[in-house]
């Protein structure tokens, strides 16, 4: 290391950290418990050769994830086979098919009422939900219960899930791939929880769910028939809080929204 790339390092580093990088992540997957050969050379040369790197530092094809189209069936296909909430989530568990199971701490399924007349999706957990295995319980879910309360709905009356149930690492988006994979588990998820009213939390979420591909703002406070598979429901979509914790003033809007759940629900 040069004099002064130590410093550099350090603050390229608090840079990634700052900016919610928390996983240090290659294009490949390491088998870390492969038997390989040690990387560095030894300090002193030895007489024989020193034994070629193996290419087992990459994980054999068999047991990479399956590729998405295998993933969605096999996604499509375990999820059907889930008879109750609990089914699903012990499915969900042992599911190998999504490779952000291999970085997150745990499966974040869902919260609430298994009986709850309106249910939320958001997109995916973030970091607090990661480390307790619950949805929305950072900042994100306080001012969730709180909108909730404002209408005068508990928390525990209500069911809430994401579209993908692992945190994607550093926060990101979760891709395409890995929402279409994750699809089959949370439509599954609403048709076991039977909602009468279905909220999607942002835009990822309403995208997949409803397909419709507008701007939130133009999309939210309007109503979509869903079909939860064994019967049609009334779904709609609203900002995500987490953007509505950066741009507050739109809060007026979801509180329409939020008021418009609640009629949805008396009548
Ligand atoms: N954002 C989401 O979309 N889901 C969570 O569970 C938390 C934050």
């Amino acid at each position: 290391m040069t004099p002064g790339s130590d410093k550099a390092a350090r603050d390229l580093l608090t840079f990634y950290v700052e900016a919610g990088v928390d996983a240090a992540l290659g294009e490949l997957p390491i088998d870390r418990f492969a038997d390989v050969a040690p990387i560095l050379e030894p300090v002193a040369p030895r007489p024989a050769p020193p034994a070629p790197v193996r290419q087992a530092q990459v994980m054999p094809a068999t047991q990479a994830p399956p590729p998405p189209e295998e993933a969605i069936m096999a996604a499509r296909a375990a999820a059907r086979s889930a008879a109750t909430l609990e089914d699903l989530r012990a499915i969900l568990n042992g599911f190998e098919g999504c490779a952000l199971k291999t970085t997150a701490k745990q499966l974040v399924f869902g919260d609430g009422s298994p009986n709850a007349r309106l249910m939320f999706v958001g997109e995916a957990p973030g970091s607090e939900e990661d480390q307790q295995g619950i949805p929305f319980v950072g900042r994100s879910g306080q001012l969730l219960d709180k909108m909730l309360a404002a209408i005068g709905i508990a928390r525990a009356d209500v069911y809430i899930a994401n579209i993908v149930p692992w945190r994607p690492p550093g926060n990101r988006d979760p891709s395409l791939h890995e929402s279409q994979i994750c699809l089959p588990f949370i439509q599954r998820q609403i048709e076991l929880v039977d909602p009468d009213v279905l909220v999607c939390l942002g835009k990822p979420s309403m995208a997949t769910l409803l397909g419709v591909t507008d701007g939130i703002r133009r999309t939210r406070g309007r109503w979509f028939p869903f079909h939860t598979g064994t019967r049609e429901i009334r779904a709609t979509a609203t900002f995500h809080p987490a953007y509505l914790l950066r741009t507050p003033i739109e809060k007026r809007f979801a509180w329409k929204d939020f008021l418009a759940m609640k009629k949805a629900l008396a009548s």
